[in-house]
């Protein structure tokens, strides 16, 4: 679960991490009020659960009052597009107002679990601000990365390294150490997945602040968090996404492909994905309907394909085991008639009442192919893609 910049900035102070002056606004009347608070000078920050706003006219430093009100209309009610959301954006309700910051120096200082190390990992680096992927593709050597104890947490030495090798000036060091710690306690005792601060500043009359805040928390770990739930805002989650995820389904979009993907289970989701590969397509989702499902979840899961708009064919790979093949049918065939969705659809099942699935997919008068191997699905996506590229063209 992700929050935004002005909750977690909240969260941060907690812990005893400076953050400039600031307030949130929902209308640009309370944007220009904030702002006389703070001086006038600040700075105005979409909220939305996205990095990149910066390059995407998402955050605008301003000197006036009636400026920052200006930007705050400019933003709240629009849609913002930042090369880390989709292509139609997320929805601006917010804005924060920040007092502004002279920047003497922007660094970058992230905590997110480690796999290999088993650990979190501390990753710091002096090039902060600018995009951090640049830096670590193109001089990884700029990176710092720590590992903490999961148990005992990150060692003040360790820290106080950390603040060494990004270049914190040395009378600097000791709050610096601070700030790396306590970013630490926010990841373990929040249970966090992500924490990153790009830029942590140094600033000119020698402070050093999170400028920016993201936490992510793990899914997981939240029964634990009751008050970090009340955080959540549905409304900048995508919409099918958000719905499979309240129907107990996972959904997963998937960038440029055309064929939308209903399997169990995580090793088929990976079998489908090269099926379509072979047929010469990518997936434009998956959707999980994982073990027992019932009919009516299996409805709602093929309705949830069928209303992603990049969907051009679907492939359903499931293999009856809990789920048996027979209610899996049956709610594929409910799910295409509550859409009436005329797309081709191709089915591999195996495994328990596969055969009296397949029977009741071919007597519903679907548009449909079925299929007795992985092979077979191939081939009949194959056919089927090139036909709906065909009828595409002879639209336009
Ligand atoms: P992001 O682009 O979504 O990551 O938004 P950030 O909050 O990180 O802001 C982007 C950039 O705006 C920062 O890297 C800074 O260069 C600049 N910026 C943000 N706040 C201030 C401020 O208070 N003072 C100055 N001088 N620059 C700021
Ligand atoms: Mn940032």
């Amino acid at each position: 679960m992700n929050i935004h910049e002005y909750q977690a900035r909240q969260i941060l102070e907690s812990y005893g991490i400076s953050v400039p002056r600031a307030g949130d606004a929902s209308t640009p009347e309370e944007a220009r009020q904030l702002a006389v608070e703070l001086g006038g000078r600040v700075v105005v920050k979409a909220q939305v659960h996205a990095g990149g706003r910066g390059k995407a006219g998402g955050v605008k430093l301003v000197n006036s009052p009636d400026e920052a009100a200006e930007a705050a209309a400019a933003m709240l009610g629009t849609n913002l597009v930042t090369h880390q959301t989709k292509a139609g954006g997320v929805p601006v309700r917010k804005v924060l107002v920040a007092e502004l910051t002279d920047i003497a120096d922007e660094l970058y200082v992230a905590i997110t679990m480690d796999a290999d190390a088993r650990a979190p990992m501390v990753m710091a680096s002096s090039e902060g601000g600018v995009e951090i992927e640049e830096v670590a593709a193109n001089t990884p050597e700029k990176i710092v990365r720590v590992a903490a104890d999961p148990l005992i947490g990150l060692s003040p030495y360790h820290a106080r390294d950390i603040a060494m090798k990004i270049g914190i000036p040395i009378d600097l060091v000791r709050p610096a150490t601070a700030l790396i710690s306590n970013l630490c306690k926010v990841f373990q005792e929040l249970d966090a997945s992500l924490v990153e601060i790009n830029p942590l500043v140094v600033t000119t009359d020698g402070r050093v602040m999170a400028l920016d805040a993201k936490i992510s928390f793990e899914d997981d770990a939240l029964f634990r968090h009751k008050e970090i739930l009340e955080l959540e805002d549905p409304e900048q989650n995508d919409e099918l996404e958000q719905k499979a995820h309240d129907a107990g389904l996972a959904y997963v979009k998937l960038d440029g492909g055309r064929v939308g993907c209903m399997v169990n289970g995580a090793g088929l989701a990976m079998a489908t994905m090269d099926i379509t590969k072979t047929a010469g397509a990518a997936p434009a989702n998956f959707l999980d309907v994982g073990g027992g499902a019932a009919e009516d979840k299996i409805a709602e899961a093929f309705e949830i394909i069928v209303s992603d708009t990049d969907v051009e064919a679907i492939l359903v790979n499931l293999f009856g085991g809990i789920l048996r093949c027979d209610v899996a049918a049956r709610g594929i065939v409910m799910g295409a008639q509550n859409t009436a969705t005329k797309l081709p659809l191709v089915v591999a099942m195996r495994g328990t009442n596969a055969e009296e699935g397949l029977q009741i997919l071919a007597d519903a008068g679907l548009n449909v192919t079925t299929v007795g191997d992985l092979g077979e699905a191939a081939t009949a996506l194959t056919v089927v893609l090139a036909s709906a590229a065909s009828s595409n063209k002879g639209n336009s």
